[in-house]
């Protein structure tokens, strides 16, 4: 392996990085410095946060920039305040033996006369979000003739977030000579377009695979119930003591109530989310940093960038509307060669988005159960025993008490006390355990459980699936259809009931999940196609999927373009943070899944 030296890394910057625990050179770092360090190269990487690349591009932007002009040199834009801050962080740490570097953060919600004061101090490094920077420019506040070097970080980010005329105009504002550094953790058709537009035979590096999660993760998801979210999450939670993690949800609503819930509840937790002042932001951040906060509550935007190490779970209280979001919030944990859980909590009718992440990311969901009110009891109690076992004894401070302490305890024997110590804390746990439910959704059962009317009726589970006669199917084509599909054979499935634009199939509940998830992205004849299991009532057919009647027409759902709306994802997006600065009037929205 090439060291940091070997790169071509100087003194003081190996001095700082040294300071820092660096070691060796992550993979990225490896590759990307030496022909950055050039600087005379076009950049586009492929890489997640967390695999070092601000490091990757920190360095030889350090290395190049003249710290002794005080003029701008390079520019770095990024999607959130949060990210420009940690990457600001970063750099003025690999720079602290350069006297005169000064690099500044810009962002909105924050004063822009205090940065203006900043930039014309003389910074030589702005890290900026685009929409703040646009301002600056407008006010002629920064001065961008003299840059050399423009780094676009979690460029897909950006363009999501819609600052791609922002992210034009700022470019347009820059020398024509100057190289430009994209990092981005997908490439979508957009994120091509500005290489095409911006760069010249540009480097290209790919650190692991296209869209591809970190290998250290493990991604779990639990079926549960739609009511049972905020209760399995508890569970989660309590089954886990020492969880330190980030609660992902869709909405700043949701945010706030999962938050306020959990708080209400007794857990160490806050919310991070746009509606939130700059200031009680840092307050957040800063808490879960020093690790005074134990689990953070928040939106994608919100969380969108940040780097703290050790979290150990990243939740999806909600699956995220976009398919990249997926590995943007796992990406959270597993930092630094470090392993970490992903959990989703999905219903019965999110099943197949389990599917098509797996494909999108390239591994293996595990289904998980949720722990039993008796798992978890035990789980606490001999947290708990543990804590009593291992608690520094303060012998001097608690000497003078503990006379009066032994003469309280004098009737009781050793057993009572532990007892009794023990259920100080326990019993909050005991109370609220002791008529928990069972919270894992058995898919297989589904079908069975339903109440059933004069409709349809089933000796065993049901699928149901949005093709019918109109599509051209009976009974034997159907039965080909699903055997072809889920990979089963015809003597697995039982009865079919063939219905005009939708139908039921009887599968025996051990081979139901498998089949349901085959049919993840399955298409037929260019139209998505929809399974469930069955909740058949009161002889009216309705379906988990809920929605639509089983029409072919305008069924929109996960996996399928939402951008011409309709589909009920969309009024969930717009309860997303708006991190812009200022107003956009056309906005690129990706595709979802
Ligand atoms: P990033 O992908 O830039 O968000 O970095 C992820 C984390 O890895 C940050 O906490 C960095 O401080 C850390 N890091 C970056 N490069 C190295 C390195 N060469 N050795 C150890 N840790 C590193």
């Amino acid at each position: 392996m090439r060291s940091f030296k070997d790169s071509g890394v100087g003194e003081k910057v190996l001095k700082a990085i040294t300071d820092l625990g660096f070691e060796n050179p992550t993979p990225i770092q490896e590759q990307a410095i030496p022909v950055l360090l050039s600087g005379e190269k076009d950049f586009v990487g492929l890489a997640q946060t967390g695999t070092g690349k601000t490091a990757a591009y920190g360095i030889p932007l350090i290395e190049l920039v003249d710290f002794d002009n005080k003029t701008v040199q390079a520019l770095i834009l990024a999607p959130t305040r949060e990210l420009c801050v940690q990457i600001t962080r970063d750099l003025v740490s690999y720079s602290k033996y350069f006297s005169n570097a000064n690099i500044v953060a810009v962002y909105g919600g924050a004063s822009i006369d205090t940065q203006i004061r900043q930039i014309k101090k003389g910074s030589q490094i702005v890290v900026a979000t685009p929409g703040r920077l646009i301002d600056l420019i407008g006010r002629r506040a920064v001065k961008l003739e003299g840059i050399s070097y423009v780094v676009l970080d979690e460029a897909d980010e950006m363009l999501n977030m819609g600052f791609q005329e922002d992210i034009d105009e700022i470019l347009s504002h820059t020398p024509k000579e100057k190289k430009v550094w994209l990092f981005s953790a997908t490439m979508p058709s957009e994120v091509r377009r500005i290489a095409g537009n911006y760069m010249t035979n540009p480097f290209e590096l790919t650190v692991g695979k296209k869209n591809e999660g970190a290998e250290n993760i493990e991604h779990y998801y639990y079926v549960v119930h739609e009511r049972d979210r905020y209760p399995s999450l508890k569970r989660i939670l309590d089954g886990a003591p020492n969880i330190f993690g980030i609660v992902f949800c869709r909405t700043k609503n949701e945010t706030q109530d999962v938050a306020e819930k959990l708080m209400r509840d007794g857990y160490n937790a806050d919310a991070l989310h746009g509606d939130l002042s700059q200031q009680q932001r840092d307050k957040v951040m800063g808490r879960y940093r020093n690790r005074t906060l134990q689990m953070l509550v928040a939106t994608d935007v919100a969380a969108r960038g940040i780097d703290v190490n050790d979290v150990t779970h990243v939740i999806n209280y909600n699956l995220p509307d976009e398919a990249e979001n997926y590995t943007h919030r796992s990406g959270r944990t597993a930092r630094a060669g470090k392993s970490g859980t992903a959990i989703s909590f999905v219903n019965v009718r999110e099943l197949h988005k389990i599917k098509q992440i797996e494909k999108k990311i390239n591994r293996k969901f595990h289904l998980g159960k949720l722990p039993s009110a008796v798992e978890v009891v035990e789980m606490q109690l001999m947290v708990l025993i543990k804590k009593i076992h291992n608690v520094e004894v303060n012998e001097k401070a608690i000497a003078k008490y503990l006379p009066a302490v032994m003469d309280e305890f004098k009737d009781m024997s050793k057993e009572d006390i532990i007892t009794r110590m023990v259920s100080i804390e326990f019993n909050r746990f005991l109370e609220y355990y002791r008529t928990a439910p069972d919270l894992n959704v058995d898919i297989a059962h589904q079908g069975r459980t339903s109440e059933r009317g004069e409709g349809y009726r089933s000796s065993g589970p049901q699928m149901f699936i949005n093709l019918g006669s109109a599509d051209g199917f009976d009974k034997g084509s159907m039965l080909g259809y699903i055997c072809d599909t889920a990979g089963v054979e015809g003597k697995d499935i039982g009865k079919i009931d063939v219905k005009g634009v939708y139908s039921f199939i009887e599968i025996p509940e051990d081979k139901m999940a498998k089949v349901i998830a085959a049919f993840g992205d399955e298409d037929y004849k260019g139209r998505k196609v929809r399974v469930d299991v069955s909740t058949e009532r009161s002889g009216k057919k309705s379906f988990n999927g809920g929605g639509s009647n089983g029409g072919s027409g305008g069924r929109k759902g996960w996996g399928e373009n939402n951008r011409s709306g309709g589909g009920s994802n969309r009024g969930r997006s717009e309860g997303y943070d708006k991190p812009r600065e200022r107003e956009h009037k056309k906005s690129y929205k990706k595709s979802s899944w």
